[in-house]
C-alpha cells in the first residue's frame, strides 16, 4: 500500500512572491522508504490547508531558517538569524493541523522546532549566546558525517525506531528547543544538555529530531526514521481506510444484487 507524505515547502523570499520548494534529499528519503511525496505550499487559508492534509497520510516538516520568536512570545535577540513570516505561517498551521487530527508528523531540524512552537513551547534563539558551555552545533564537516553524540531516552518512540540509546548525529542548527511544549517530552539530548529530539506524549507519531537524518540515510538508525514515518502513515491510512473498504464492499454488494436480479 503506497502512502502519500506531504512535505511542507521552504520559502525563498525573493522577488515579489518568492519561491516555494523542497530539498531533493527529503523527496529521495520519502520515495526510498516507500512513500509518495506531495509538496505542500500555502493553500490560501487554514481551511484549505486542512483540505490538503485530508488527502495525505503523513507530514514531513523539513529544515530551514529560524522560527520567529514572536510566535513564542519573545522579542528578537541579536543572535537571531533570518526569519520569514510566510514560511512560519505555513509550517505552524500544518503542524497544528497534523497534531489536532493525529496525522503522523516528522519534524526535521527547523521542523522539530516548529512542532514545539506550534504546540506552545519555546526556543533558544541562538545557542552560542544563550547556552553556556554548548557544543558546536553548526558543524564544520560534510552533512553526511556525524559530528556529535546524543543520548536517547529509553522507552521512547525514538529509542524504538533508532534501536539504540546513543546516536552519532550531524548538526546544523543554532536554535534549539528551550521549554518543551505541553504534551511533548524531550527524548534525546546532546552532552551539553541541548534538546536534540522531542516527541508527543499523546499523539501516536509526532516526532521531531534536531539533526538531518535525510543526509545520513546511509546509516540504518537514521534511515529507520523515514521507514517509521511510512509505517505510521500506513497505520493511519489503514485506520481511516476502514470506511473505504466498507465502500468497496457496498459496491460489490450492489453488483451482486444486480446479477442476482438479472439471473432471476
Ligand atoms: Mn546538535
Amino acid at each position: 500500500m503506497s502512502v502519500v507524505i506531504g512535505i511542507a515547502c521552504a520559502h525563498e523570499a525573493s522577488g515579489s512572491t518568492g519561491r516555494w520548494h523542497v530539498d531533493g534529499a527529503y523527496i529521495r528519503a520519502v520515495t526510498g522508504a516507500g512513500g509518495v511525496p506531495v509538496l505542500i505550499p500555502p493553500a490560501g487559508d487554514s481551511k484549505r490547508l486542512e483540505a490538503v492534509l485530508d488527502r495525505v497520510d503523513g507530514l514531513l516538516l523539513p529544515g530551514g531558517i529560524d522560527v520567529d520568536p514572536y510566535l513564542y512570545g519573545e522579542e528578537p535577540l541579536p543572535g537571531l538569524g533570518k526569519v520569514d513570516p510566510e514560511w512560519d505561517a505555513l509550517d505552524v498551521a500544518a503542524a497544528r493541523a497534523a497534531l489536532a487530527r493525529g496525522l503522523p508528523v516528522l519534524g526535521i531540524c527547523r521542523g522539530a522546532q516548529v512542532l514545539n512552537v506550534a504546540a506552545g513551547g519555546t526556543l533558544y534563539q541562538d545557542i552560542p549566546a544563550q547556552v553556556p558551555h554548548a557544543l558546536q552545533h553548526w558543524q564544520n564537516r560534510p552533512g553526511w558525517a556525524a559530528s556529535h553524540s546524543v543520548s536517547v531516552v529509553p522507552d521512547s518512540l525514538l529509542a524504538g525506531i533508532a534501536g539504540r540509546r546513543r546516536l552519532r548525529v550531524n548538526s546544523f542548527h543554532h536554535q534549539a528547543v528551550k521549554d518543551v511544549a505541553a504534551g511533548f517530552r524531550a527524548v534525546a539530548h546532546g552532552a551539553d544538555g541541548v534538546v536534540e529530539a522531542i516527541e508527543s506524549l499523546v499523539h501516536p507519531y509526532a516526532l521531531g529530531v534536531q539533526w538531518h537524518p535525510e543526509r545520513m540515510a546511509h546509516e540504518p538508525h537514521h534511515w529507520r526514521l523515514f521507514l517509521s514515518l511510512i509505517e505510521a502513515a500506513r497505520a493511519w491510512r489503514a485506520a481511516r481506510g476502514g470506511r473505504e473498504i466498507f465502500g468497496e464492499e457496498r459496491v460489490f454488494d450492489a453488483e451482486f444484487s444486480l446479477r442476482d436480479i438479472k439471473e432471476n
